[in-house]
């Protein structure tokens, strides 16, 4: 079974914190041990991990995608929106993640991020939990 995230962006551009989320479906897979697979299915938004204590990582990380891939250019899409499409795929759009006794194996400072790079929308992510041996 794949599990589903609902988000709603409020922002053009914009990361948010769904670490809890995931967490919650973890529990609710009743998984202690195993893989996350994380999977955004959407062609202007993405997912990444990195630091969640200081905001300012996140804002930094958004003016550099913003400056290194401008919102107008001499983009060939009619839809007006490549710089999304184009931040996406640097991004990427999945991120794996271990499970260890029951909880995301991040690193102390960790944090998982859905990036938002053509809202205000709503929004999912896939979550694929495959659980394994404790001993593997
Ligand atoms: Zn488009």
């Amino acid at each position: 079974m794949v599990r589903y995230i609902n988000i709603k962006s409020r922002e053009r551009t914009e990361f948010i914190d769904i670490t809890e989320k995931i967490q919650e479906a973890l529990k609710e897979a009743g998984v202690s041990s195993g893989v996350c697979n994380i999977f955004v299915p959407h062609t202007t938004a993405a997912v990444t991990v990195n630091e969640g204590a200081d905001p300012a990582v996140q804002r930094d990380i958004q003016a550099f995608l913003n400056k290194m891939v401008p919102f107008d250019g001499d983009y060939y899409h009619r839809e007006g929106n490549s710089s999304a499409h184009i931040k996406t795929t640097l991004v990427g759009v999945s991120q794996a993640v271990f499970i260890d006794e029951g909880r995301l194996a991040l690193g102390t400072w960790q944090s998982i991020f859905f990036c938002e790079f053509d809202g205000p929308r709503h929004r999912r992510v896939a979550l694929k939990i495959i659980a394994s041996d404790k001993k593997t």
